[in-house]
Formats: structure tokens, sequence, C-alpha cells
């Protein structure tokens, strides 16, 4: 049979995750990685500002310092040993990148540049430390670039615009998964001893986004609907600085180099809410604090933005004023030129994309949809584990963003995704690769496609007359609305009724095009089943939380709530419900404290 396949393991996504995860499992195992996109089209290729590592090539650092960064960041939500092993494992990480070829930029000494973002710190002071380790602002490229060259090096098969469907589980182990070939719409197995998910995140569930058209939750999705629950969906990222309306990231990284927030009246707004860091304080932090800013009328003209302002005579003024020093100790000035070398895309994308001169003119920017903390739940070494005892299920992983490790808890640091991506790719990986080469072949149900076909077959037998955008845009916009940086009971319900009248309504979706080459139209309405299904999780989980913690903020319960809610969200979906469960939170050695940038 031309459609069936069978490899020891199966990598699911060719981002970052996927392929780390492929070149090491194919160090001892035949492996295969399935894409629904040509590998370097994945979103890891977007990444900007850089990936985290405490080298200490331009200034003291210590992976410890690292750690606590990354537990206080995750607002006291992460696992201190994932994080812990993540950090120490960063910095080896980062020179197998450098010696695999990845072009990163230089200091004067030659050593791997590194810059400062939100939450980085020196854990003495205070102060921000240089952490990010940067290719100008292409890091995620160079990644994605050097990772692909080095898995076709090592004969790493690849199935390359092939869409999963569905995954298959047999006797409580992974057997392989269901995959279109979108060339010519025909359903393949793939029959494998291990399968790796990796499929990035879920960003599209918002109106505004800087996440690429493809983040769609296929892999969380399917698996949800096969009994494996999600962990902390309601921890979502917004990260501060989206272009406005469009949502398209301009990197922290800007920040990093000395730019900052500048309110309708001319302040410096971040001063008021994070005096010691400012315009470095993490994520959830600024974002929360421009929605105030805007809230209270001092957004740009009274407008939902605000200004990112990286002009020269902007940075050499608030450089001077934080007294901000370079690694040799000289007062830090920039010229255009040098903003200009370090930040090429950035110019580059606000000339595209704003009519706006950088170095010349202000940035206007907003909150934007960014990055997935919740996902399928796993453990250190990329082994999903569904339930509250983390009982693993034999044969199956995830890494990168679909995955939670939970490293990131309540909040992602910047820089700290790359980073997730490189270290738990690699574990999933040499761990999936282990368990193949001592198991055997699960034996495959009588229809592998059966599951696979119904859900196509539903679109394609569809009756109805309602548009799949007009759904989309709906769910984007009750969720951009009520489940974004700021949350309420009222508003969540309200998102709620809303996902379930939008579930039912895409049921009876008008027809698509019923060509079998490429045909996207199909996959919308089967990706937007799955955002709804993710978007459900989300607010379900959310709602429950009655507190505020890292990205999940609630005006009707503002403060953080340890006594009740130091815990992991599962949920399930059983019976068409959402169930939910809780798991602790691994507390090693820093107790939670409140946190002051
Ligand atoms: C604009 C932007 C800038 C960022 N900048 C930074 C940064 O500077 N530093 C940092 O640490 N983090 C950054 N992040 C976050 C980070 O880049 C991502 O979280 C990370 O790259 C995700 O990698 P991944 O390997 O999990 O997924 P991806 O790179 O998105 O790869 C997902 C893969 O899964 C495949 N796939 C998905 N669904 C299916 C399916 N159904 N069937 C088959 N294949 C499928 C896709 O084809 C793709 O190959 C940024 C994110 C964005 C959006």
């Amino acid at each position: 049979m031309s459609n069936y396949h069978q490899f020891d393991v199966i990598v699911v996504g060719a981002g970052g995750a996927g392929l780390m995860a492929a070149l090491y499992a194919s160090k001892t195992a035949n492996t295969a990685v399935i894409s629904k996109l040509y590998p370097t089209r994945s979103h890891t290729g977007t990444a900007q500002g850089g990936v985290g590592a405490a080298l200490g090539n331009e200034g003291e650092d210590h992976p410890d310092w690292h750690t606590f960064d990354t537990v206080k960041g995750s607002d006291y939500l992460g696992d201190q040993d994932a994080i812990e092993f993540m950090c120490h494992e960063a910095v080896p990480a980062v020179y197998e990148l450098e010696h695999m070829g990845l072009p990163f930029s230089r200091t004067e000494d030659g050593l791997i540049a590194q810059r400062p973002f939100g939450g980085h710190t020196n854990n003495i002071t205070g102060k921000p430390v240089r952490r990010a380790c940067y290719a100008a602002d292409r890091t995620g490229h160079m990644i994605l670039q050097t990772l692909y060259q080095q898995c076709i090096k090592n004969d790493v098969n690849f199935f390359d615009e092939f869409q999963v469907l569905d995954v298959l589980i047999e006797n409580g182990a992974a057997a392989g998964v269901v995959a279109l070939e979108l060339a010519n719409r025909e359903l393949h197995v793939f029959h494998a001893k291990s399968v790796i998910f990796a499929t990035g995140g879920h960003g599209r569930i918002w109106e505004i986004t800087s996440n690429a058209y493809s983040y769609t939750g296929d892999g969380p999705a399917a698996l949800l609907r096969r009994g494996i629950p999600m962990e902390d969906m309601e921890f979502f990222q917004f990260h501060p600085t989206g272009i406005y309306r469009m949502g398209i990231l301009i990197t922290e990284g800007v920040r990093g180099e000395g730019g900052i927030l500048v309110n309708d009246k001319g302040e410096r707004f971040m001063e008021h809410y994070a005096p010691t860091v400012k315009d470095l304080a993490s994520r959830d932090v600024i974002s929360r604090a421009m929605y105030l800013e805007m809230r209270d009328g001092r957004g740009i003209n009274g407008k939902r933005y605000l200004y990112l302002d990286m002009r020269p005579e902007t940075v050499n003024r608030y450089a001077a004023l934080d007294g901000r020093k370079r690694p040799d100790g000289s007062p830090y000035v920039v010229t255009g030129e040098e903003l200009l070398s370090k930040l090429p895309d950035i110019v580059d994308f606000a000339r595209t994309y704003l009519g706006v001169d950088p170095v010349a003119q202000p940035m206007p920017v907003q909150p934007t949809a960014h990055y997935a903390m919740g996902g399928i739940p796993t453990n250190m070494y990329g082994e999903v584990v569904i339930d509250e005892a983390n009982t693993v299920l034999p044969g199956l992983y995830a890494a990168g963003e679909c995955a939670c490790v939970s490293v990131h808890g309540a909040n992602r640091l910047g820089t700290n995704s790359l980073l997730d991506l490189i270290v738990f790719g690699k574990h999933a990986g040499l761990r999936a690769a282990e368990y193949a080469n001592g198991a055997s072949f699960q034996t495959l149900p009588a229809d592998p496609l059966e599951y696979a076909n119904q859900q196509l077959d539903q679109i394609l037998h569809s009756d109805g007359e309602e548009k799949v955008y007009v759904i989309g845009h709906e769910m984007k916009s009750v969720m951009f609305d009520e489940v974004g940086v700021f949350r309420t009971q009222e508003g969540m319900q309200k998102a709620l009724e809303k996902i379930g009248e939008l579930r039912e309504r895409l049921k009876r979706v008008r027809k698509p095009d019923m060509g079998k080459v490429f045909n996207t139209e199909l996959l919308d309405i089967w990706e937007l089943g799955n955002l709804l299904e993710l978007a459900e999780v989300t607010t379900v989980s959310a709602l429950a939380r009655t507190e505020s913690r890292g990205g999940h903020a609630r005006e009707d319960y503002p403060k953080r709530d340890d006594v009740n809610w130091l815990k992991h969200t599962l949920a399930w979906k059983r019976n068409g419900n959402i169930e939910l469960g809780y798991k602790p939170v691994v507390i090693t050695k820093f107790q939670p404290k409140e946190r002051v940038y």
C-alpha cells in the first residue's frame, strides 16, 4: 500500500523543536518528519530577538540567575526542576548551535553577542543583564536553517506538505498518525513506535496576533479529541509591541537596545509601573500597563496604541538618565547606523507596514497575542503525561510551543521559547528513539483512517450556508475583547456562549471547494474547528481560575492567590464537555514571592 509508511520515530512539525527532535532521534532510530509547511517556512523562522543562555559574554551572568528569573517571570507557576534543567542546559545548547555553524552576531572579541531582554536580571542588583544570544534580528531564521541543514545531512526523511489530522493510540500507547497529502488530498497512515508532536502554537484564536496563519493548534486539538488533557491553557501571552492593528511583532530587542514606550503625553510610563527595569519588565506586566494607559485615555491621540521610540536621540537621552553603560564601562550611546545593523528587519518592517522610519519616527504599537504557555502536558524528557499523577503515555512525546513542560508557567520570558525548543526538542528526540529501540509496533486498528475520514466527510458533505471567515472573525473578536489582556467572569461567559454558538454554526458551513489539489478551503474549515476547540478549553480554564497570575489577569480577582491556585490546570474533553483537574507545581528552591520589577 503506497499510502502506508513505517518509521521508528515520527516527528510532527518541522520548526525548531521538531527539527532538533528529529536530529537527535535520527542518530539511533529510523526517523521521519511530517510537516504541513515546507520546513523552513515554520514559525520559528520569524523569531527575531534571541535565544537565552547565561554565557556571560557581555557582563557577569549565571545559569542560576537565569533559573531564578524564569521562575519569577513564570509568576511561580513554572516547575522549578524543569526550569533549572533548561537554564543549565542552555549554555552547552547554544554552543552546540554555534558549532553547527549558526552565524551568531559577535562581540568585538569574536564571542557570541548578547543583548538585554525583559525580565533578564542581575539577581544581586536587579538591573538588566545581557543574556539574549542573537543573530541580528533573525535568530529564529538562522536556527531553523541550521537545524534543517543538519537534518538533511543526517538523512532524516521529510514528508513536506502533509497535514496530520489524527493520532492513533492503541493499547494505551502511541501507534502512529494519519496525514493528508496536500498535493492530492490523499490520506496516509504513518505507523510508528514513537510519535513526537512539535506543531507550534494556536495564537490565531485572537484578532490581533503576531502568529503565522499556520498557528491553528492542530496537534493539541487532535490529541484533545483522543482523550489527552491540555495543561494551563488559560495562560496565553500578549506581547507588548505588535504593529498597531496588524499585530506583526516588533521584537523586545528594540527595548533591549534602548527603545522606550511612550504615551500621548510623551511620558515614559513604564517608570511608574516597574521602577527598576522599566521598559524591560516582563511582558505580562508591560501589556497590562499599556492597556491601563490606553483605557485612561493616554493612548496616542486617545486611540488604542502607544509609541515605541527607538530614535537614537531618545535612546541616548534615557540611557544617560538610567546610567546605562556598555560592557566596557563607557556610557551607552548609539547611532542610527548601529541600530540599523542590529535590527535590520525591524527597520524594514516599520518602513513596509507602517510607512515609518523608526530611526527618525516612533512606531505605533499595541499588545498582540503571541505565545501559548499552555499545551500538551509533558515531563522534562518530552514524554506526554496524561493525568494529575503525571502518568506517561508510552511512545507519545511533545516539544516546543505546543507542549507544556512547564517551564514558562503563567508567563514566558523573552528568548526562553527558542531555548525550550532546542533543549526539550533534543531530549524528546533522545527519549523517543530510546523507547522505539526497545519497543515493538502496536497493531493498527482495522481502519486507521476512519476518524480522519469522518472529520473530512463532515465538511465535504456539509449543506449549510455559514461562511468560514465570518465564523473565524467572530471567534477572534470575542476572544480578543473578552479573553485577552484583562478578563472578567461576565466577559468570559459571554465568550464561552459565543464559542458554543460558533461551533454549532461551523457544522453548517458552506460546502467547500471539492478540488483535490491543495484544497486550502477544506483545511481552513478543519483548522477553524481546532481553534474553536482550543478557544473553549482556554476560556473554561480561565473562568475557573479565580485569581490573577502572569498572563491571566482578572479584573474581578486582581490578586494572585497562592493558597488556592498555586497549581496547574488540566483540561480534558469528555463526552463533549470540558472537565478540569489540577496538579501541583514543582517547587524546589524558590518559595513564591510577590513579583516586583
Ligand atoms: C513573530 C515571532 C517572534 C518570536 N521571537 C522569539 C524570540 O526572539 N525568541 C524566542 O525565544 N521566541 C520567540 N518567539 C516564539 C518562538 O519563536 C516560537 O514559540 C517557536 O519558534 C515555536 O517553535 P516550534 O518548533 O514549537 O513550532 P514552529 O516553528 O511553529 O513549527 C511548527 C511546525 O509544525 C508543523 N505543523 C503544524 N500543524 C501541523 C499538522 N497538522 N500536520 C503537520 N505539521 C504540522 C508546521 O508545518 C511547522 O513545521 C517568537 C514568535 C513569533 C510568532
